[in-house]
């Protein structure tokens, strides 16, 4: 019998409506013949609300404290999910991440995995049971629970599909699977049957916002096939596998990303040293540098020019201000109002002419580009935020990607 873990984001199990769609489903493909484990997020958005309500009693927010009500909301949906499942006579028992053999660091609210030690589990499946886990917990090497963080829930849904050697493990989320470009910017976009777990890190790592990255990344590192699929039709998703089982289009997607902002430091001496300083500053600050560009230099000086998330531009704008002062920059200015556009595809790497596409295709527009960076499947270019969407579509058209 084959294991399937199936996990159910927040907006899946958001209502008792969705909760017993959900238990159907699972009941459904018990029928079919799988061993069902299933994952669950908490109901619709009551993270969010639980964090909310920490900040109306506390201003220190105590980690420990934060993680012990955090996963209290995927504890409860994981309840509410067994009793609609008992309704319809499938025997199921809910755990929580301790007891379903999650060990992890002590980094309260944002913990990593060190072991899964899934027998409890395992035995659950063996007497035909479905197990049903609070995603996104565990427990510490000190005892304590812990929240795995944001979207932690995917994760714990991989890492239980490698631990239990599952067939698959389907995501299952409000949307139908993984598009060739967000369907609230191009229209013809169009689900992706497969796509390959490089090209959908790629993805993640420029602004897709699902699946998790960290829980694709665990994924690709365990050989755990994934299924991203909707919880509201049912219909198959997206499969997301090794490349070499896959036909290959020389690009499979187009994705576009305002989160993130550009500094711009200008006159900078070039010499050695001078990035390392620079660099490692904002690392100690904590800071997701994403694209960086330096100039050639002239007559002794050059330009550097970086981006990084929004939420961070203000500490990184008093770092480097008072860098700049140290190091004998000319200035430093920062733009919000960029974007960026990335084309994906593995077929890139043996097909040439696509970054010539892609700029012939961006000046058509009349699109200018500030800044490109490119990785062996990815071509990204930074252009004003306000040409974003006419970017986005026309490249989703010149590679044909509605076809
Ligand atoms: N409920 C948690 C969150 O929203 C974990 C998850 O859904 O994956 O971040
Ligand atoms: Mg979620």
């Amino acid at each position: 019998m084959a294991v399937v873990v199936q996990k159910f984001g927040g907006s899946s199990v958001a209502d008792p409506d969705r909760i017993r769609e959900v238990a159907d489903h699972v009941a459904r493909s018990r029928r079919r013949g799988d061993a069902v484990v299933v994952v669950v997020s908490a109901m619709g958005k009551e993270t969010d609300e639980l964090l909310h309500l920490a900040g109306l009693v506390s201003r220190r927010r105590p980690g420990r404290e934060l993680d012990m009500l955090i996963t209290a909301g995927e504890r409860k949906a994981a309840a509410l999910l067994c009793m609609a499942l008992h309704d319809r006579d499938v025997p199921a028992d809910s755990f929580t991440g301790s007891q379903a053999g999650f060990i992890t660091d002590t980094r309260h609210t944002n913990a990593r995995i060190l072991e899964v030690r899934a027998d409890r589990v395992r035995a659950a499946v063996d007497s035909g049971r479905v197990p049903v886990v609070g995603g996104s917990q565990g427990v510490s090497t000190d005892r304590n629970v812990t929240f795995l963080g944001r979207n932690g829930s995917d994760v714990t849904a991989v890492a239980l599909a490698s631990a239990l050697d599952a067939e698959a493990c389907e995501l299952y989320t409000d949307v139908p699977g993984v598009f060739t470009a967000d369907p609230r910017i191009v229209p013809t976009a169009r689900r992706m049957p497969s796509v390959s777990f490089d090209e959908l890190l790629e993805m993640c790592a420029s602004g897709c916002p699902k699946p998790a990255m960290r829980a694709v990344e665990f994924a690709r590192t365990h050989g755990v096939r994934l299924h991203v699929r909707s919880s509201f039709t049912w219909e198959p998703g997206t499969w997301v596998d090794e490349e070499d089982t896959m036909e290959r289009a020389i690009i499979t997607g187009v994705v576009s990303d305002q989160s993130e902002a550009k500094v711009t430091i200008t006159g900078v001496p070039d010499q050695p040293g001078i990035a390392a300083r620079l660099f490692r500053r904002l690392a100690d600050l904590d800071v997701n540098i994403d694209m960086i560009v330096q100039n050639v230099s002239d007559h002794g000086v050059t330009d550097i020019s970086f981006t990084l998330p929004h939420d961070d531009l203000d500490k990184t704008m008093a770092a480097v201000t008072d860098l700049a002062g140290d190091i004998g920059a000319a200035g430093v200015s920062s733009d919000h109002q960029v974007g960026r556009v990335s084309l994906i595809g593995a077929g890139m790497k043996s097909n040439p002419g696509v970054a010539a596409t892609v700029f012939e295709t961006l000046a058509a527009q009349d699109v200018n580009i500030e800044m490109i960076s490119t990785s062996a499947i990815r071509i990204s270019c930074v252009i004003a935020q306000d040409d974003l969407e006419r970017a986005t579509v026309a490249l989703h058209e010149a590679f044909a990607l509605d076809r």
